[in-house]
């Protein structure tokens, strides 16, 4: 296959900010492909050549890319460096510099998918002293090959950045129409929930049509989308809404992991998918010497502890998020597990399995030791227990509890939020609302004292019906100097030259960013506002939701991707909870 049709399909949904367009161009294109191309061409769309989780990443920076244009198109390199200053899109870039080559090359050959794979699969295994180099020679000698619009694409993949905004959900809206129905949708997206893998779905279904799909299963190695808690203002309103009856265990304030735990490895995961079995060897040993099983899915709580055992607050455990010196944190700052669910155990699917059964198997799957442990947990049958149990989990130094549905349908849901289960911290007695995780989206330059700098960030929540990002607040508070001077690097490599088609914002900033990074905020309440885009005309019309008085934690959601930060849906509903509280 040429990769040129490819390139035109992703030009296609670049210049569409219709997501029905979007599943229409995609699906037309998916019903025509080999089942193997397929899933390429899906890693392709996301800038990739595996699924998120595969730690190997191509990665290559902007310079690097920046240096193989101009030795393609003999334009000098200061002169592309202004041009990278302007534009700060190295595809764009490569574009406009290949349509103007004078002269393609003599021995130019159409280039096909399987040779832009080949040498993609190079550039990602380029090691060693001169691994820039060979990168650089293997994206050349594509470039060399491609036309203006293959050349943008092709240092997009690179760079994993395809500002095509064809989110996983486009993508598996597209998959529905082409292989099977609206009514297979769900099956097809529990199929990626469980796996997080759109490449092998989309192969799977077009390998074996839609009961493939139903077929996949929960496996060691593949790790599984978490399933997340809802929010209430009181512990009687959590009860009522549990029937009068739940499991209530501390929320640990630490790092989620998620382990697989095989015969003879174990690999841990954060809620972002990212490997981190370095960053939690000990853990990860210590899981495999306690589990009784020959394999186990388990999701824990990371924290760290003093050298009493007593556990302390979340900073400490960041340190175990670094990606070198780690024999040293690993010794510095010790760290316990506690479990708190299973989602396959002896080669068993427990996703499927009410809660209370998934706690006994849990219990029974483990010899206990000083650094595995279970989540404390109570069942609760009237508010003043729950009060109780509240007051005991702050004594620990937790930040709060999680109420779990003891009913039948008590499944673990991969990937949702819901209120099967159901969060309670202290914040939301003395604050009107819970913390927020805000994408950044646009930046304002500083004045005065932040002159030179960004001086506040335009920010935005994720509507995962439309998946796109709608702007909540400008946040120019709680920012120390160190912040502020880190921004740049923080930030600019997702630079747009205009508004990102998956943002929805009327405030307009000094720049544009891709959505990519997620900060903790904070705010004194959610108001109504005409300036901001979220919830839009839900509430009032003419008004979104908006945040009063917002200040930056001091918190950078690394374990967060953009489409994990808090939703439209999440923010109506603490508006809602907030005119509870403000009410009793
Ligand atoms: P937060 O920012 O409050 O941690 P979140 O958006 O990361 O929330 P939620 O589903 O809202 O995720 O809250 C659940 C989180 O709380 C989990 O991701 C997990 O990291 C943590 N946690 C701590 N203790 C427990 C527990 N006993 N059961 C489930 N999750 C727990």
């Amino acid at each position: 296959m040429l990769y040129s049709e490819i390139a035109d399909v992703f030009d296609r949904l670049e210049g569409t900010g219709s997501r029905l367009e979007m599943t229409s161009i995609l699906s037309d294109l998916f019903r025509t492909l080999e089942p193997s191309s397929l899933r390429n061409i899906v890693y392709l769309s996301q800038g990739k050549l595996h699924p998120n989780f595969h730690g190997a990443e191509l990665g290559m920076a902007d310079k690097l890319v920046l240096r193989s244009v101009a030795f393609v198109s003999g334009v000098p390199e200061s002169r592309i460096d202004e041009l990278w200053k302007k534009e700060g899109d190295p595809g764009k870039i490569a574009e406009s510099l290949i349509k103007n080559r004078k002269q393609a090359s003599l021995f130019s050959e159409p280039l096909t998918l399987e040779k832009v794979l080949k040498n993609l699969t190079l550039i990602e295994n380029a090691e060693g002293k001169d691994s820039q180099d060979k990168k650089m020679k293997y994206l050349s000698n594509l470039l060399m090959d491609s036309g203006p619009v293959e050349a943008r694409y092709l240092c997009r993949i690179v760079t994993g950045r395809m500002r095509i905004g064809a989110g996983s959900m486009t993508i598996l809206d597209a998959l529905a129409e082409a292989f099977g129905t609206k009514a297979d949708r769900p099956d097809i997206e529990r199929a990626f929930n469980i796996t997080c893998d759109l490449g092998f779905v989309a192969e799977t279904l077009a390998l074996g049509g839609v009961d493939a799909v139903k077929d996949i299963k929960v496996a060691v190695g593949s790790p599984i989308k978490v399933m997340l808690a809802e929010r209430l203002p009181s512990i009687p309103l959590i009860l009522d809404r549990m029937e009068g009856r739940c499991a209530m265990e501390f929320k640990y304030d630490g790092i989620r992991v998620q382990a697989h735990i095989g015969k003879d490895s174990v690999k841990l995961y954060s809620r972002r998918l990212e490997d981190m079995t370095s960053n939690f060897p000990d853990i990860a040993a210590e899981l495999r010497r306690q589990c009784r099983a020959d394999e186990a899915i388990i999701e824990g709580e990371c924290v760290a502890v003093d050298p009493d055992g007593n556990m302390l607050p979340f900073q400490n455990v960041t340190h175990r998020r670094k990606k070198h010196g780690m024999d040293k944190a690993v010794e510095d700052y010790p760290v316990k597990i506690f479990m708190f669910d299973i989602l396959m155990a002896g080669g068993e699917d427990m996703t499927v399995r009410p809660f209370e059964e998934r706690r006994s198997v849990l219990e029974r799957t483990f010899d206990l030791s000083e650094m595995v442990k279970l989540t404390t947990m109570e069942i609760i049958n009237t508010p003043k227990e729950g009060e109780d149990f509240f007051g005991r989990a702050l004594g620990k130094k937790c930040e709060g509890i999680m109420a779990k549905s003891l009913s039948e349908g008590s499944v673990y849901r991969a990937g949702s939020r819901g209120f099967l289960w159901i969060k309670y911290k202290k914040d939301y007695e003395e604050a009107l609302t819970d913390s927020f995780d805000l994408v950044v989206v646009g930046a304002f330059y500083g004045r005065g004292k932040r002159a030179g700098k960004y001086g506040a960030l335009l920010m935005a929540v994720f509507d995962e019906e439309t998946g796109e990002y709608c702007t909540v607040c400008k946040l120019g508070t709680g920012f120390d100097d160190a912040f502020l001077d880190s921004m740049p690097d923080m930030l600019d490599e997702y630079i747009s030259e205009e508004r990102p088609r998956m943002v929805d914002a009327d405030m307009i900033p000094d720049v544009w960013f891709l959505p990519t990074v997620v900060l903790e905020v904070v705010a004194a309440e959610i108001s109504l506002s005409p300036i901001h885009t979220a919830a839009k005309g839900i509430v009032k019309e003419d008004a979104g939701l908006g945040l009063r008085f917002p200040r930056f934690t001091g918190r950078v959601r690394e374990d967060k991707g953009p489409e994990e930060c808090t939703t439209v849906n999440e923010a109506l509903s603490m508006f809602e909870m907030q005119s509870q509280n403000k009410e009793s």
